[in-house]
């Protein structure tokens, strides 16, 4: 029975996600050619201003791939059980921010064919960029199947209490809530999917409940509820 209840990713998340994760790790490569190629060319006194302007597209480039992969890890996520896989996965984006720009910071400071001059600005802003493309790309909020399953249990208890039925709620395509009534003003006319609170959760990483529609179920359902139980205990 609890089986059950663990979050699977929807053939449609695991599709996106695969293709956001193609997406970053293409951003990584063409980054880490620029930076070969900056090392290779561009540490120089007479070209310090392309080095920096290199510089800003490869952050730019490792900021957008984090970001991707960072999003295909909520669509996604792996298990906390692996702890070295989970760390990995989820830290990838800080970790390739870094090596982005390690080997240029290296090889500037230990470059003796420039200036003091040249090597303080360019070291300095290489370091300043490798700092801003870690911390970016880090991941403070990981997603895992632990608590992502958690989370969908916390939220089907929560549907309960408010007599809602946890399967049969609804949601539309662009939203990202989930309704308890049909025709609440959010989605009425719109075209919607209709399914239980984990399948929301699966198919687009709904995790929340419309504002509007829990308010009316305390209104009308939750009465409801304590009636019930009234009546049973009569
Ligand atoms: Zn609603």
């Amino acid at each position: 029975m609890k089986e059950q209840n663990v979050f699977v990713a929807s053939p449609e998340a695991k599709g996106e996600a695969k293709k956001l994760r193609l997406y970053a790790i293409i951003g990584w490569v063409v980054a880490m050619g620029l930076q070969a190629l900056s090392i290779m060319k561009l540490i120089s006194d007479k070209t310090l201003i392309a080095l920096l302007g290199a510089m800003v597209v490869i952050l730019a480039i490792a900021f957008f791939s984090a970001r991707f992969w960072k999003k295909s890890n909520k669509l996604d996520p792996t298990s906390e059980k692996n702890a070295l896989r989970f760390f990995l996965q989820n830290q990838l984006g800080a970790i390739m921010g870094v090596l982005c720009f390690l080997p240029m910071v290296i090889s500037i400071f230990t470059s003796n064919t420039i200036s003091g001059k040249t090597k303080a600005i360019a070291g300095t802003a290489a370091a300043a960029a490798m700092t801003a493309a870690g911390v970016s790309g880090a991941e403070f909020d990981a997603a895992s199947i632990e608590k992502y399953t958690k989370e969908i249990n916390q939220q089907n208890e929560a549907a309960k209490s408010l007599n809602i039925n946890a399967n049969n709620v609804y949601w539309s395509k662009a939203g990202n809530k989930y309704h308890a009534y049909k025709d609440c003003q959010y989605i009425k006319g719109k075209s919607l999917s209709n399914g239980s609170i984990k399948q929301s959760w699966e198919q687009k990483g709904i995790s929340e409940l419309c504002k509007v529609c829990s308010k009316k179920a305390a209104k009308t359902g939750a009465p409801a509820k304590a009636k019930e139980l009234m009546e049973t205990a009569n």
